[in-house]
């Protein structure tokens, strides 16, 4: 049988950990074939190599250079590049993965040359259309041909917007895939929680770990110093540990706040992601406004603040392991990481059995070749 060919896009953080588990089963599906491509679009070292060099993944067939600028002209120059590309490789499907600028590019181009669109991590929302994520999801959503979905919840809103069943394939996360594998490497002794445990007193089970790199958080000045100002008044109760997201850091340099912020917490650069996992995993709290860490928070038992209005993850909320933070007001922020600290959600699995990514790759495997 000949394999079929699958070009994949990706280019930010979140998607280069949900591709190592997919990517894995395409290698061992002897049906499928994938040529990845990455658009540029996270390009530091820590935020792009180190996830391909941690998670076995091997380099991406095309590597663009396309970061920066607006969201026009970033997405503009991507559907460019990517389109020379689909013409040279003509796959029988492209694959994208959440919910960035290279997510949209990477489905517009496809679905214009009329080649098939899977997209895992469908229909999320979180109903805020001032969120650029919430456009590249419904836009994204709109044009692909398989729609996997990690949580009924997202499935339930694509079956609400009118999507037709047979598009619809509820598969579970593929993030639960890879915390269930990397999650059981990492261990409370050496990597970085040994080293601040060295250099700043950090012990397991004692510290918050914070994470921000949202526009909705880093673009709104009274926003990220709601958030900031809360964080720093937590350090004097427990230690803060933030690792910084490279926009997060040129926003807090620019305003002039960096110094002070680096006084009252652990500010660290970016982790990969076992080290990340290991920070996860310890922690008394988490504190965040990303969709992965979120999840992560709940696969290892640790109890949450989301630092947004709302979240896609709602069953989180619901079952107690995950608490809204409006950043609207330093105090209330405060208050809601004090009565997160010490509490437990209820048991719940939505997130599915830890195969989504053999799932996906055998529902592909078997359209393509059918
Ligand atoms: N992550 C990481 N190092 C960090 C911060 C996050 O490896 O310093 C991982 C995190 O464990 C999760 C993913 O990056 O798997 C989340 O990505 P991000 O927060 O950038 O995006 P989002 O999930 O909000 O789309």
């Amino acid at each position: 049988m000949h394999p079929k060919k699958i070009v994949t896009v990706i280019g930010a953080r979140p998607q280069f950990i949900k591709a190592s588990a997919v990517s894995a089963c395409l290698a061992d599906s002897g049906q499928l074939r994938e040529v990845v491509v990455h658009t540029g679009q996270h390009f530091d070292p820590n935020m792009s190599a180190v996830f391909f060099a941690e998670l076995g993944m091997d380099k991406p067939a095309y590597q663009c250079d396309i970061h920066g600028g607006g969201h026009g002209e970033m997405t503009g120059r991507m559907l460019n590049e990517i389109e020379k590309i689909l013409l040279a490789e003509r796959p029988d499907a492209v694959l994208v993965y959440g919910d960035t600028n290279s997510t949209l590019a990477g489905a517009l181009a496809a679905a214009k040359l009329q080649v098939p669109v899977a997209h895992v991590e469908a229909g999320l929302r979180s109903f805020n259309m001032a969120m650029p994520e919430e456009i590249n999801r419904i836009l994204t959503d709109r044009v692909s041909r398989w729609l996997f979905t990690p949580t009924d919840g997202a499935a339930a809103h694509l079956a609400r917007e009118g999507v037709d069943d047979s598009r619809i394939h509820p598969v579970g996360d593929v993030m639960f895939d890879v915390a269930l594998h990397h999650g059981a490497r990492t261990g409370s002794d050496g990597g970085m929680l040994g080293s601040l445990g060295n250099q700043r007193g950090i012990s397991a089970g004692r510290y918050c770990l914070a994470t921000v790199h949202r526009a909705e958080s880093t673009d709104h000045p009274q926003r990220l110093a709601a958030i900031v100002d809360a964080l720093t008044r937590f350090a004097r109760e427990i230690p803060v540990v933030w690792p910084l997201h490279p926009r997060t850091r040129a926003v807090l340099a620019r305003a002039g706040r960096l110094n002070a912020l680096a006084q009252a917490l652990v500010l660290v650069e970016p982790l990969g992601y076992l080290d990340m996992v290991q920070l996860e995993k310890h922690a008394a709290l988490i504190a965040t406004d990303s969709g992965g860490v979120q999840k992560e928070a709940f696969f290892y038992g640790v109890p949450c603040v989301t630092l947004r209005d709302e979240t896609e993850w709602r069953e989180l909320i619901e079952a107690g392991w995950n608490r809204l933070a409006p950043p609207v007001e330093a105090t209330a922020v405060l208050a809601a990481l004090r009565a997160s600290l010490g509490t437990q959600g209820r048991k719940i699995a939505p997130y599915g059995a830890g195969d989504a990514a053999s799932r996906i790759v055998r529902r592909l495997a078997s359209e393509l070749q059918g």
